[in-house]
């Protein structure tokens, strides 16, 4: 490749930089023509595809069923659960004209579904036999923010699943949290190769309109912290507000229960900005539009020799991988590394005279760029070994970085210079607003989430008033 085609910058020394250079010139993405929208191309979208087949799958294995409802929601829907749109009003867009004719209602252009798919809820259930319903949708969403937008990562539009359920009790609802954190958990760890923080929200960083918010929290190489998946439960206000209530066994009318829960395409720009490295893209095998690349190095004497062989391996593997033969003339082997390194491939192969005459294949793994060679017979079995190797150790080193960047302090002014060298910040808290506010404002940084599994420090007081720890909390500077 010419120079300019690869990455200029270090990852190190100009992370922003790197990151916008790292998405463009992988052909993962473009920017849309309205500022914060994004183009998937095909490279970056098949990732995306990748992880909605995947959780779609473990959906549906849960009793989840998918469902389309319209973009477009009535103004007085919009408005039915007073907490919800405050939190939504400023980023929500507007429709007000159809042609050159002002509409007699405005219409939002949906920023979450809540309020377009409640009404046809309170209508569908009845009484206790209505339920549970848990119903899914994949779509895109727009919040019309005004702050700066960041690749992938703050965005005006971007696609998630929303999941919304209605139980006729408060431990099923609860149950399910339980279970969707799981299989967000599996998405991340087994597929995305990435290590988050699973914990609650404080109370002022909830959703807006719920009573509870679940969420994995992620940290990226400059030290800004991005909130992964999330699971929210509304207890029963969206339940009051749309009246969507039932008839129990009594007879009696009882107000349901109901959770929401997402994963986005913000996803993929943590995924890039954790795995990626000073040649480009590191795609882990799971996600990989090919997992293995094989590269021909030929002379013109024995080129039908060399590329035959490659066919045979591109044969043999395709069954099992997904793998690509790049028999493009016009480059050279040493172009195509460097191409495929940008864009991420897992494992390449590099195949020329000596493996044929040898009966085996030479490899670099793109995680390590280690080399070794491998026995054609037994290519498969191999393929297999490497693959999973550069998943473990994707996952391994993004939980390395986390958990050195989680620093404990019991002192307000540390928790700043900790959150300024690009760590999150951990401390006991009381859990009282005010408190919370007060570090927010002495930090510089904001509450990611309350961990689970991890108890207050013990004979330690709230960081910030000196009275009793009730709970353990990350502060981060966010995106
Ligand atoms: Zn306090």
């Amino acid at each position: 490749m010419a120079e300019d085609e690869g990455i200029t910058v270090k990852k190190g020394e100009n992370f922003s930089e790197w990151y916008t250079q790292v998405l463009i010139k992988s052909e993962f993405f473009d920017y849309g023509d309205v500022s914060g929208t994004t183009i998937f191309r095909p490279y970056g979208y098949y990732v995306w595809e990748r992880i909605q087949s995947f959780v779609d799958e473990l959906f549906k294995a849960d009793g989840i069923s998918n469902t389309a409802f319209p973009l477009l929601i009535p103004k007085k829907f919009l408005e039915k659960e007073k907490e919800h749109i405050e939190g939504f009003s400023p980023e929500v867009a507007w429709v007000t004209k159809a042609g050159q004719s002002k509409l007699e209602e405005e219409l939002a252009i949906r920023p979450t579904s809540e309020t377009i798919m409640y009404p046809a809820f309170s209508r569908w259930i009845r009484s206790w036999r209505d339920l549970p319903l848990r119903y899914n949708q994949w779509n895109n969403v727009v919040r019309w923010e005004f702050k700066h937008p960041t690749p992938l990562l703050r965005n005006r539009e971007f696609l998630w699943n929303e999941g919304h359920s209605v139980f006729a009790d408060e431990e099923s609802a609860n149950d399910e949290r339980d279970r969707i954190l799981e299989i967000y958990e599996k998405t991340l760890r087994e597929l995305l190769c990435l290590q988050g923080i699973k914990g609650k929200k404080t109370e002022s960083e909830k959703f807006a309109g719920g009573v509870a918010t679940y969420s994995f929290e992620f940290l990226l190489p400059d030290g800004r912290n991005v909130q992964g998946p999330d699971f929210h439960h509304d207890g029963t206000n969206f339940a009051r507000a749309f009246d969507i209530a039932y008839l129990n066994k009594t007879g009696e009318k009882t107000y349901a229960f109901q959770n929401t829960y997402a994963i986005s395409t913000r996803m993929l720009g943590v995924l890039l900005a954790v795995h990626g490295d000073d040649k480009g893209l590191v795609i882990p095998p799971g996600l990989s539009r090919y997992q293995v690349i094989i590269v021909p190095i030929y002379n013109e004497k024995n080129r039908e020799e060399v590329l035959d062989y490659c066919r045979k391996i591109h044969k043999i593997t395709s069954g099992s991988h997904r793998t690509h033969l790049d028999e493009r003339s016009e480059y050279t082997p040493g172009w195509k590394y460097n191409y495929w390194e940008l864009k991420g491939i897992p494992i390449r192969f590099e195949v020329g005279m000596r493996e044929v005459k040898q009966s085996q294949i030479t490899y670099v793994r793109r995680d390590t760029m280690e080399k070794g060679t491998m026995a054609f017979e037994s290519v498969i079995s191999q393929v297999e070994v490497i693959l999973k190797s550069i998943g473990e150790n994707l996952l391994k080193k993004s939980s390395d970085f986390l958990y050195s960047h989680i620093k404990f302090t019991d002192n307000l002014e540390e928790m700043k210079s900790l959150i300024a060298d690009g760590n999150m910040a951990q401390a006991n808290w009381c859990g009282k607003e005010s408190c919370e506010k007060k570090i927010k404002d002495a930090s510089g940084g904001k509450s990611t989430n309350m961990p689970f599994d991890i108890p207050v420090k013990a004979g330690l007081k709230c960081v910030c008033c000196r009275e009793k720890a009730e709970f353990v909390v990350n502060f981060g500077k966010s995106y």
